[in-house]
């Protein structure tokens, strides 16, 4: 069986001993470990502020409660459902955008025609990797005054021209879960320019209080562990090599699968780096032979997991039912992408031989059904 993901771990040795040593201290949260590891984020990326944090969910609802964010945020429903929940959470109207057919990211055409005077913020996701249009997307931001909040749980790595997702709009809230590429087990990472957010998310990770129980607002519980941070700070060293590995993986993938008629893929645009947290194939039915759907299902029979990333679109979902109608219209390319999207197995340890075999099933579903 090849499944979709597996997490590429440092050998346990690298860790043994900063695990010792939280044993040995007994500090067991938000300690060293987790400043060490916001120090090296801080110096990788050249970002202001980042924050360790529980998940990036909570990454993205702090930052809109830090905000006292009211009305409505635009964001596309072509996403994983969390980014729709930070929304709900906050208790602002989810109000969906369609995204562009090339890189699946936000269509910032679309954000402009969905503003309405309640709107208080735009959430874009950097699609698998791929960074959103950030220079359209800030100055759409800037001329209507709202905030620009990115969901960055596939884009730890990624770039747009030498700078490195986690530098651009008010916050940007990265995921380390065992499926993304720098993994801490579960967490986050919250990074921003703005001093005043990071004060506020360094407080609200402990539940709002600045240390005199005084609370200055309603917090969550969102820390991250000192045994999370020292995985952490393993998995950061390994980043660029796991970046670069998948990058190289792919380009396998596209060499031997773009001869199969009615397969194409995310395009990458020139002036970005993107992780390849998942390699996307879209499969055109009428020309491939069969529906994606179809596909998956054979290749499971086969021995190995795809997976209909993001399917279903959040506005689809029963939690956002209310707002399915109002929205669905609106929605062609999400639909169609939510349709015919398929991610393939990729991990950063993959082996050459891997990537063909799979292939090689895909080959083989398309002649034989
Ligand atoms: C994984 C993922 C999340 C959730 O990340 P957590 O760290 O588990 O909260 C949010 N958004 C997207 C697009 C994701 O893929």
């Amino acid at each position: 069986m090849i499944p979709i993901t597996k997490p590429t771990l440092p050998p346990f040795e690298h860790l043994r001993e900063r695990y010792e040593d939280v044993f040995q201290t007994g500090m067991l949260t938000n300690h060293k470990y987790v400043q060490a590891f916001e120090t090296k984020i801080v110096e990788k990326t050249g970002v202001k502020h980042a924050i360790a944090i529980s998940s990036c969910t909570a990454g993205m609802m702090l930052a809109m409660k830090a905000y006292k964010l009211q009305g409505e945020a635009i964001l596309p429903s072509f996403t994983f459902c969390a980014t729709g929940h930070a929304v709900l959470w906050n208790g602002l109207k989810p109000v969906f955008a369609d995204i562009e057919a090339k890189h699946y990211c936000l269509n910032p055409e679309q954000v402009n025609d969905a503003i309405t005077p309640k709107t208080a913020a735009i959430l874009a996701v950097h699609m698998f990797g791929h960074p959103a249009d950030v220079a359209a997307l800030q100055e759409i931001a800037a001329d209507h005054r709202l905030k620009l909040i990115f969901d960055s749980a596939h884009a730890f790595g990624s770039k747009v021209g030498s700078q490195y997702v986690g530098n651009f709009g008010d916050a940007e809230s990265f995921s380390c879960s065992p499926t993304k590429l720098m993994t801490t087990g579960e967490g986050g990472i919250l990074t921003t320019s703005d001093a005043w957010l990071a004060r506020h998310i360094r407080v609200g990770r402990g539940y709002g209080d600045p240390g005199d129980y005084n609370c200055i607002m309603p917090g969550l519980n969102a820390r991250m562990s000192e045994f999370h941070a020292a995985l952490g700070i393993s998995s950061l060293d390994m980043l660029e090599q796991n970046v670069e590995a998948r990058n190289r993986l792919v380009e396998v993938y596209k060499r031997e699968l773009r001869s199969i008629p009615g397969i194409s893929f995310q395009e990458i645009a020139p002036n970005v780096r993107t992780t390849f947290k998942d390699f996307s194939l879209y499969i055109d039915p009428l020309t491939f032979g069969m529906t994606r759907d179809r596909l998956c299902d054979e290749l499971l029979k086969r021995g190995i997991q795809s997976k209909k990333y993001f399917y279903p679109p959040v506005h689809l979902q029963d939690a956002y039912r209310q707002y399915r109608d109002e929205f669905h219209a609106k929605l062609p390319v999400t639909m169609d992408v939510t349709t015919n999207a398929l991610s393939l197995p990729l991990y950063s340890h993959m082996q050459e031989s891997e990537i063909l075999h799979v292939v090689q099933q895909v080959r083989e579903v398309q002649q034989h059904g």
